[in-house]
């Protein structure tokens, strides 16, 4: 079996912190190393983005590379003394470290912009959501960690309800009564994955607390007794995982636009900092505040 013993560090330790806030985190197997963790902005790098990381980690560290759970990459073992020459690498080729510390944490993403059940176009969101809130809020200090998740649909491979905050796409069905002709093989019924839709007494019905808006029966029914005006964005707030968990609960409405989403998770942001206590998680914030007074904060005048 291998070793997974700690050797002592020689590195000392307010290096070790001020490097971790730089994305650095300390090889325990090693007296000097640490692993760099690089900024994916989205989970999605490119072709040259790939043979610089490879590069770099040949040059600087050990070779290898390990993708961690939250979509970002590390560069194994670089040693102490060539971090700084590592960032400047990175630099020139447009590349950075980070992502730990109370803060904003690098956003991640599920493939929905491809996928065929993605409903949004979640690289491009995540990306949006990077620049503005993992870039841009940078330099905020908040009360804990803050991790955001896009995914393009219900089926949560991103897991964005086990998120501070969480987007999935969303698409929510409409009955139009005088349509439906209470047909014995139903195509809404056929294709709902969940089993959701039932057929009584010559009509259609679609329980609204069962349905998870995933769009899979849009289109289907051959007399538009079923449509689908609307195709957004449903937020989760207040989701974590690790030594205590807690599931995101979905705000009342399905936001429409993307603008929307981004007016959302600033005021989320800056409601944690405001009105998050010092070492508590967002979850804790909603739970003190109540779930309703801050779902009134960050939708007001939204809708
Ligand atoms: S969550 Fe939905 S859209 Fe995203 S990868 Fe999974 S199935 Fe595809
Ligand atoms: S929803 Fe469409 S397919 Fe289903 S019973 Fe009504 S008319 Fe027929
Ligand atoms: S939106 Fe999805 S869950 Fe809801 S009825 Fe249609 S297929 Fe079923």
């Amino acid at each position: 079996m291998a070793n997974n013993t700690p050797i002592p560090c020689t590195v000392p330790a307010e290096e070790v912190a001020r490097l971790k806030g730089l994305g650095f985190l300390r090889d325990k197997l090693t007296a000097d190393c640490f692993n760099a963790r690089i900024i994916t902005r989205n989970g999605k790098i490119t072709a040259e983005e790939a043979r610089t990381l490879s590069e770099a980690a040949a040059r600087f560290g050990s070779g290898e590379m390990a993708m961690t759970t939250r979509l970002t990459i590390e560069l194994q073992r670089i040693p102490y003394d060539q971090v700084d020459a590592l960032i400047d690498f990175l630099s020139a080729h447009g590349l950075e470290t980070g992502g730990t510390g109370a803060k904003v944490r690098p956003v991640v993403s599920c493939k929905g912009t491809t996928c065929q059940y993605g409903l949004i176009d979640t690289f491009a969101l995540s990306e949006a959501i990077h620049q503005r809130f993992y870039e841009g809020f940078h330099d905020v200090k908040l009360p804990h960690k803050f991790k955001i998740a896009v995914g393009g649909c219900p089926n949560n491979c991103v897991k964005p309800e086990l998120n501070d905050l969480g987007v999935i796409g969303a698409r929510r069905p409409v009955i139009d009564p005088d349509k439906c002709k209470g047909c014995k093989v139903c195509q809404v019924v056929n294709a709902c994955p969940i089993h959701v839709p039932v057929v009584t007494d010559g009509l259609v019905a679609i329980d609204s607390a069962a349905c998870n808006d995933c769009g899979r029966c849009f289109g289907k029914c051959p007399f538009g007794a079923v449509s689908h005006p609307v195709t957004g964005y449903h937020v989760y707030i207040g989701g974590r995982w690790g030594k205590r968990t807690a599931r995101a609960l979905p705000l009342d409405v399905i936001l429409s636009d993307e603008a929307q989403v981004m007016t959302v998770i600033e005021r989320t942001i800056c409601l944690f900092r405001d009105q998050g206590i010092a070492g508590e998680r967002f979850a804790d914030t909603i739970a003190r505040l109540g779930f309703e007074t801050v779902q009134a904060q960050l939708l007001d005048g939204i809708v």
